[in-house]
């Protein structure tokens, strides 16, 4: 449960591309914010930058009215959900989605009560013992998923969590975000995809990136109804 903001944030890469030139951005508390834009234009290096698994080159970063740009990621309060689930093989459902707690020595019944709601939000409660490969693509991010609430983050990360899945799944389990917005609307989430159809449907702001520079904000209305 925190705002985002970014001021003149600027990314540099190693072989010195300029890949994000001067982004200023105000995510509040609650908001559903999708970037949307073509391959190669800095989503997920914007993504990753919030999360602290890149480094900003020049600029800060808040979250929740804090200066995180030097924090660590495991410190920053933020779970990502990647494209690719990377579950553990071995592991069950439960322990999946436990494992994170575990380590972090947090209260056996706590860490019980956490898995079973997430489990519960996403429906996985009936495929707590089953092991990764004997789930669909659409469930096993949905662990994924779940592996993200039970750390209760103040802000939700996804880096196109969908593209993975075959069409059918992907509606499905893009309806399942849907709902886990409702269910927990003061929590933040941003939300990297290329597919308009999912930024209309689950933002409340979209941030339309092109070239490492903001193109457009506003509501989905505002920026495919109103062309
Ligand atoms: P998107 O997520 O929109 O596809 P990325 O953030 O992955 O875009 O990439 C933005 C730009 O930064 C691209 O031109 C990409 O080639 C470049 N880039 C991404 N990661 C690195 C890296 N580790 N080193 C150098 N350039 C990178
Ligand atoms: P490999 O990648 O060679 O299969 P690893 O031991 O790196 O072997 O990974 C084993 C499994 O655990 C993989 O399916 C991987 O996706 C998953 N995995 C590895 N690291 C993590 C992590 N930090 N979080 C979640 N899953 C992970």
């Amino acid at each position: 449960m925190a705002n985002v903001k970014l001021t003149n944030v600027k990314k540099v890469y190693s072989n010195n591309v300029e890949v994000m030139r001067d982004i200023n951005l105000d995510i509040k508390q609650g908001e559903f914010i999708v970037f949307v834009g073509p391959s190669g234009c800095g989503k997920s290096t914007l993504l990753r930058m919030i999360s602290g698994l890149e480094d900003i080159s020049s600029g800060t970063l808040e979250i929740d009215n804090q200066d995180v740009t030097q924090v660590p990621p495991s410190l920053r309060g933020v779970a990502m959900v990647f494209q690719s689930y990377a579950l553990y093989p071995h592991m069950t459902v439960y322990d999946n989605m436990a494992f994170s707690l575990q380590i972090a020595k947090i209260d056996k019944k706590e860490v019980d009560a956490q898995v079973r709601r997430a489990a519960e939000m996403l429906q996985l409660t009936p495929y707590l013992d089953r092991l990764p490969k004997a789930l669909s693509g659409g469930q096993r991010q949905r662990v994924a998923i779940g592996r993200a609430i039970v750390r209760r983050p103040k802000v939700f990360l996804f880096d196109e969590p969908l593209s993975n899945l075959d069409a059918a799944l992907r509606v499905a389990t893009r309806m399942e975000i849907a709902n886990l917005k409702e269910s927990m609307p003061d929590s933040t989430m941003i939300y990297v995809t290329h597919d308009q159809v999912e930024a209309m449907t689950l933002a409340d702001r979209i941030v339309l990136l092109s070239a490492g520079n903001i193109e457009q904000v506003g509501s989905p209305l505002d920026l495919y109804a109103n062309p």
